[in-house]
């Protein structure tokens, strides 16, 4: 398979060159040149199969031409260690629960997938250097990334984050693992974070000194497999005999997990239609009412990891649907909810249901309550565990959000991170030494 970049202007590359640059030389995004449609057959039995057989096909119609299909049933089958289920919420309202993974959020798909697939490419050639990964998180990427990547070979992980500016659970997720995981903790706030990585990357004499990539959000290899579990919610719902009117819902920041299922609808997902869940930060809410797309320093709120100014798919949806505002708002629609909503909506679930959503998937939850018409059932998408955002669902819900255990380890671990000043001579000299 090809892929080309969505501004038109860089060489097309192969899957190994997409992955290994993540973004094209003009700064645009890959896509793949076709999306291949699965078959009838496929979907008429799907309800018999389970999630790893699901994903294994849907990633064999991406990646089938590039990878071998021994090694691709090894990647996805290792990815998918744990489970992506789908329960019922109320009435016509269900949940995919992607937080199931090491670090409690969707992101472990795509991470974990990432290093498989890469760790494949650098096997296929022969003596190579190790390979370095570079990422500057205020957060979540961090951990899922630092998790995806533990342990394996080749490829070494420096995660760069601002001191004192993560929450001490995000930390410890990315702090505490040794191996082949290197927490940098940086003087400075997330922005400095990721001026010490695109300093690097520009760097010639340390590209010539190591091997150096990224595994950002936009990578081919991180987004696409987050399609696996909408097949996989589709099935779920069709054996429950509830999957003819379906709508998905998808609480969405930079827009890469609601990009992934709409590329499974491409492939031929019987899903009727899309909502993007938006927190306060509205740029697609509004480009879906006015036609323009107006990008906005983000907004801080309660569901922080969507506080995206800028969501960078959009590239990848307009390129998607032709640049046609008429198609994108006929299969998509959206909602956007204050800091005030979120809350009243975590209450207001908990109250009736019992059900604890965190301030992400309440986005997703309220938009299906505000949004499903007669006849149809949704699913929205829970992103993270609510014990991630403890000390904000507590405070909401007056109650003690239980600890899972794989979290719980995380917080027993020893922090182990390496200081550094914001000064790139400084991050380009301990480098050099690595
Ligand atoms: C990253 C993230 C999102 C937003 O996903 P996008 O793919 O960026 O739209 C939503 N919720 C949680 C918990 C996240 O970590």
């Amino acid at each position: 398979m090809k892929y080309y970049s969505t501004n038109g202007n860089a060489p097309i590359a192969d899957l190994h060159k997409a992955v290994v640059k993540g973004l094209a030389e003009d700064r645009g995004l890959y896509m793949p040149e076709r999306i291949n449609k699965l078959p009838k057959e496929f979907f008429d039995n799907i309800e018999k199969m389970s999630f790893q057989e699901i994903a294994y096909t849907v990633a064999s119609a991406f990646f089938g031409e590039d990878v071998d299909p021994d090694a691709l049933h090894d990647i996805v089958y290792d990815t998918l260690s744990f489970d992506c289920p789908v329960v019922q919420v109320k009435d016509n309202i269900y949940t995919l629960e992607l937080f199931h993974g090491p670090t409690l959020a969707f992101k472990d798909v795509g991470a974990r997938f990432m290093a498989r697939l890469l760790q494949y490419f650098i096997r296929q050639e022969q003596g190579t250097q190790q390979v370095n990964v570079l990422v500057a998180t205020s957060g979540d990427t961090g951990s899922a990334v630092a998790n995806g990547f533990l342990g394996v070979d080749g490829i070494h992980v420096y995660v760069l984050y601002p001191k004192g500016k993560v929450s001490p659970i995000q930390e410890c997720q990315f702090t505490t693992l040794g191996k082949n995981i290197t927490a940098i903790e940086v003087d400075g706030v997330f922005d400095d974070c990721q001026a010490l990585v695109k300093n690097a990357f520009m760097d010639a004499e340390l590209n010539q000194h190591m091997k150096l990539t990224s595994a950002n959000s936009i990578n081919v290899a991180r987004f696409l497999p987050q399609a696996f579990y909408y097949f996989n919610a589709y099935a779920r719902m069709k054996e429950q005999g509830r999957a003819d009117n379906l709508v998905m819902c998808v609480p969405s920041g930079n827009f890469g997990n609601i990009c992934a299922a709409l590329f499974g609808h491409q492939m031929g997902l019987p899903i009727k239609r899309f909502i993007a869940a938006n927190n306060a930060n509205d740029i697609f809410f509004k480009y879906l009412q006015t036609g323009k797309y107006e990008p906005k320093p983000s907004k801080q709120t309660l569901a922080n990891a969507m506080d995206v100014g800028d969501p960078s798919n959009f590239a990848r949806i307009y390129d998607l649907y032709g640049k046609s505002h008429e198609k994108i708002t006929s299969l998509i629609s959206g909602a956007t909810y204050s800091d005030d909503q979120i809350r009243q909506t975590m209450r207001e679930c908990y109250e009736d249901t019992k059900y604890i959503l965190d301030p992400h998937g309440a986005c997703g939850f309220q938009a299906l309550a505000d949004g499903l018409n007669p006849g149809e059932v949704g699913v929205f998408c829970e992103t993270a565990h609510p014990a991630k955002f403890k000390e904000k669902v507590d405070e909401i819900l007056g109650i003690d959000v239980e600890i899972p255990e794989r979290l719980a380890n995380f917080m027993k671990g020893q922090k182990q991170s390496v200081p550094m000043s914001k000064d790139f001579t400084d991050f380009k000299q301990y480098l050099m030494k690595q």
